[in-house]
């Protein structure tokens, strides 16, 4: 048995229960969950405007210790602390093997049920997916090896949890991008989890200006902790003509770190000629943006999309765990709330206010 936050339905609270949760598999781990993140993605899917089979256990950033192994497990062993990747990928598939393991088909094929296309949790007769295969809002999970990259015993839980999604997908979508170099000007759309980390991944790449912008006052001051040299509140002037102004004419890379067909767009806009905008945050299933099109060809403009830090996520959660003992990132002071797994719906209703900086949810309340 273990406790998991389940959602039944869209648009209802996660039911915190006991689940009868199956041993480790051929390749598989059970971990032990330490910390898991608040995130923007969980929300999507509590909200209906991202589908996952139901019922399931939501959350994907989290961190916990290795406490059984299934059958040929090579990679970890009980007591290793790991970084929980929400793509386990498997290695062999043609998104893997040609260097996007971010990517993983066999991952996204089987999706919330393991690789053998079964679930390890239940509930009376009914089984219960696990978002991403992982499903970090419980306290212990099964799961493939592959979604536990060992981490050295100084770093705390709560940031190894975040490096799991928030800070790889906001950096990594930064470093990772061949178009970064130093002295950059750079324009960050939202300020949230995924936000202040692309405002901090442009300060390790040496941006030489850094514009935050967001509809909130209280978000836009938080941001100045993390690199934003500027600020915009979008709510009172048009964000394109202020970063316009600002640059004299645009900035070399915009990141649209909220994801809506009104960022994407404002995004693309803030670019000067040749310059590129990278669509980090998921906007609802379906969204579709308006984007001129003789613009991206006179200007040579270039708009790409990142998922999960654009790069191999266990190779970047090395880079960024040695940023982080290196003290060259912040990742502290963006865990700004811990709740018990009880508490979780809390949480959400912190993340959905639009309060500063992360959630989490601390295993050890
Ligand atoms: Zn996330
Ligand atoms: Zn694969």
């Amino acid at each position: 048995m273990t406790k998991a936050a389940v959602l039944y339905e869209a648009n209802t609270p996660l039911a915190v229960k006991e689940l009868t949760q199956d041993s480790p598999k051929a390749g598989e781990v059970r971990v032990r969950m330490d910390a898991a993140g608040v995130c923007a993605s969980d929300i999507h899917v509590m909200h209906g405007t991202a589908v996952l089979p139901l019922p399931v256990v939501l959350g994907h950033e989290g961190a916990g210790t290795v406490e059984e192994v299934g059958a040929g497990v090579t990679r970890v062993k009980p007591g290793d602390r790991c970084i929980m990747s929400f793509v386990s990928n498997c290695g062999h598939c043609r998104s893997c093997r040609s260097g996007n393991p971010n990517l993983c088909d066999t991952n996204a094929l089987t999706g919330a049920l393991q690789y053998d296309g079964t679930a390890r949790l239940h509930d009376g007769d009914a089984d219960v997916y696990q978002m991403a295969k992982v499903g970090l809002f419980a306290e212990t999970i099964v799961a493939p090896q592959q979604a536990c990259q060992v981490i050295p015993d100084e770093v705390p839980m709560g940031v190894a949890a975040l490096i799991g999604c928030s800070v790889t997908t906001g950096v990594g979508a930064v470093i990772n991008n061949p178009a970064s170099r130093a002295g950059m000007t750079v324009a960050v759309f939202g300020s949230g989890g995924v936000g202040l980390n692309v405002i901090q991944g442009a300060r390790i790449a040496g941006a030489s200006r850094i514009i935050a912008v967001d509809i909130f006052d209280h978000k836009l001051e938080f941001s100045y902790k993390f690199g934003a040299t500027d600020v915009v509140n979008s709510r009172e002037s048009d964000p394109v003509e202020a970063i316009r102004e600002l640059t004299r004419g645009g900035v070399d890379m915009a990141f649209d770190a909220f994801g809506a067909a009104e960022t994407t767009q404002n995004s693309v806009n803030a670019l000067r000629k040749s310059g590129t905008a990278v669509i980090v945050g998921l906007a609802p299933v379906g969204d579709t943006a308006d984007l001129d099109l003789i613009d991206l060809v006179r200007n040579q403009k270039t708009v790409v999309g990142s998922y999960y830090g654009s790069a191999s996520p266990h190779e970047t959660f090395d880079v960024l765990v040695d940023a982080y003992l290196k003290g060259k990132i912040d990742v502290d002071s963006l865990i700004t709330r811990r709740y018990p797994l009880e508490q979780i719906n809390e949480g959400f209703d912190a993340l959905h206010a639009g309060e500063d900086g992360r959630g989490i949810i601390d295993f050890s309340l």
